[in-house]
């Protein structure tokens, strides 16, 4: 069982924040706060592959989603309105018209549980009660978020939940990556392989029409492993979307892989979810600064989201994402690194 150390990050609202550091028997580590339950670092090697903040403040101050767990339903809700069993609910309309990331006060910014044990030993374990009533979603949703990191290179995520009312429920890992662990480096140089032979098309405020396109040989085509720039010659500002996963009958399955240009660190991504937002930082313009001091422009880092479609709630097509009271919400997404090239020869000079 590999080790977790805890030291204090901050203060709020009269509790105490802290970052917990899981370490692998390679001296890599993951850190995640109990704010946001946030990663906010992913040190691997000599590299950080994670964007993110120095301090509390920053995490607090930022709009831009940083490594947190979105939820209740992370993406779009359309005009922020569902229906369940024929009663309307109205969520906060946050995105334009539209609800993203659960409302105004998502998941992304409370204070999470860190329960009564000291937790020595991984896995790391979150905890949130979100109330009924909380951002317009029905039920009392009791949400648990478990952490590992393997001496495999596995950040395992297992997300837990269970409601007293039908409630719509979606969560996700918004955490930036790039894999040079240089932020001034554009990602849109990676190389990427999504596991997807089809897309859900989306109207101009990014909801999807309802209608799974095959990818064809079309801006969405990540059959193949290749540089995001390659493939993004006719999208402007770059992707944002979702891809439905090939599933071939097995619920937890291989979603994607990134590939850094030095073609040395790989990040390989499996889940149990349907979907996976492929969002490449369009909307960071500069203004939030990397812990290092540099900023964070647009294209600085890219996020890989496994989650269900976007407005689930409101299509009748798309797999379904309402908690019912008595079942239990359980997801699981492991992110994986492996080495090529210098990175691996790295190893294997330091394990001999
Ligand atoms: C969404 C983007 C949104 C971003 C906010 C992504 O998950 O797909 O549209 O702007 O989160 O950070």
């Amino acid at each position: 069982m590999s080790k977790i150390t805890k030291s204090l990050f901050g203060d709020l609202e009269g509790k105490s924040i802290y970052r917990f550091t899981l370490y692998n028997n390679k001296g890599n580590c993951v850190s995640i706060i109990n704010y946001g339950a946030i990663i906010t670092s992913w040190r691997v090697q000599d590299k950080d592959i994670v964007a993110g903040f120095g301090n509390l403040k920053d995490y607090i101050n930022n709009d831009a989603y940083f490594g947190c767990i979105a939820g209740r339903y992370a993406n779009r809700i359309a005009a922020g309105k569902f229906r369940i069993n024929g009663n309307l609910y109205e969520l906060a309309r946050n995105n334009g018209k539209n609800h993203l990331h659960g409302g105004n006060k998502g998941f992304d910014k409370v204070v999470w549980d860190t329960g009564s044990n000291e937790m020595e030993e991984q896995p790391l374990s979150l905890h949130y009660l979100s109330k009924d009533g909380e951002e317009g979603y029905p039920g009392n949703l009791k949400v648990k978020v478990e952490y590992d990191y393997t001496d495999d290179e596995e950040l395992i995520i297992g997300y837990f939940a269970e409601t007293d009312k039908a409630t719509p429920v979606n969560l996700t890992s918004h955490c930036y990556f790039n894999l040079t662990g240089d932020v001034s480096k554009n990602i849109l140089d990676h190389s990427l392989l999504i596991n997807a032979d089809h897309y859900t098309p989306v109207n101009e405020s990014q909801i999807p029409t309802g209608e799974i396109k095959a990818v064809g040989e079309t801006a969405f085509d990540f059959k193949e492993m290749t540089t995001i720039a390659g493939n993004n010659s006719t999208m402007e500002a770059g992707y944002d979307h979702n891809f439905v996963l090939n599933k071939n009958g097995d619920p937890f399955s291989f979603a994607a892989s990134l590939v850094a240009p030095e073609d040395d660190l790989q990040l390989s991504v499996f889940t149990t979810e349907p979907g996976l937002q492929l969002y490449t930082g369009n909307f960071l313009d500069g203004h939030l600064i990397n812990r290092d001091g540099k900023p964070i422009n647009q294209h600085s880092a890219l996020c890989l989201e496994t989650q269900h479609f976007p407005d689930s709630p409101n299509q009748p097509g798309f797999p379904p994402c309402i908690l019912l009271p008595g079942k239990k919400y359980f997801s699981k997404t492991v992110y994986k690194i492996s080495y090529n090239g210098k990175a691996a020869r790295e190893i294997q000079t330091k394990e001999g």
